[in-house]
């Protein structure tokens, strides 16, 4: 039995309580599913840039976010699709370059976000392909880093009940299927 669902959408518009943001370590959200994530949220990048740079210096007191470390903010117009919070989390530069540091970080970007649902009290929880888009990870070994982690976490899961892994496209979702 695992908590991990695999399933193809959009996660600006997926109906978990709390989506997961790749995003990179100073929030700029300026490409991929960070920049799409800030619009839908906001109308506006500029505005959620700004917004999730205050969170950082509330919550982390720097303005700057490590592997593992985790902010939070508010869901604003995603909150339509019942989404309540957005968990920004940084996952490794890879670069088509896979290794053990890499799984690490993937691992700490992952379980940072699933045990800050878990303190927020969230039943869902909806995660992108971190590290799979622009920064270059390989998608099969990306998804397995998810299946491994969420199995790690399930054991001290308090609140989170499900866990979603939102491929975008058609071809992402199949061949994450295929991943044993
Ligand atoms: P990273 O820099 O961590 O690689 P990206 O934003 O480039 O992050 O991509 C991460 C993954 O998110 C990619 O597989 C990309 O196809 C996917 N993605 C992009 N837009 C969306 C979206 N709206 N919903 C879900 N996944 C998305």
């Amino acid at each position: 039995m695992t908590m991990l669902e695999i399933v193809r959408g959009d996660i600006t518009r997926f109906p978990a309580e709390a989506i997961v943001n790749a995003a990179n370590k100073y929030l700029e959200h300026g490409g991929g599913v960070a920049y799409a994530i800030a619009r839908a949220a906001a109308g506006n990048v500029q505005e959620y840039i700004r917004i999730s740079r205050e969170a950082m210096k509330e919550q982390l007191g720097k303005d700057s976010i490590e592997h593992g470390e985790v902010v939070v903010t508010p869901a604003l117009r995603l909150e339509r699709f019942g989404i309540k919070y957005v968990i920004h989390t940084v996952g490794p530069y890879c670069g088509g370059v896979w290794n053990e540091d890499k799984k690490e970080k993937l691992r700490k970007a992952i379980l940072g976000a699933l045990k800050k649902a878990d303190e927020l009290g969230v039943r869902s929880i909806a995660f992108p392909a971190i590290s799979a888009g622009i920064y270059g990870c390989p998608l099969e070994e990306v998804v397995k880093k998810f299946k491994e982690t969420v199995e790690e976490f399930e054991r001290e899961a308090k609140s989170v009940e499900r866990v979603y892994l939102v491929l975008y496209s058609e071809g992402d979702y199949r061949r994450a299927l295929e991943v044993p």
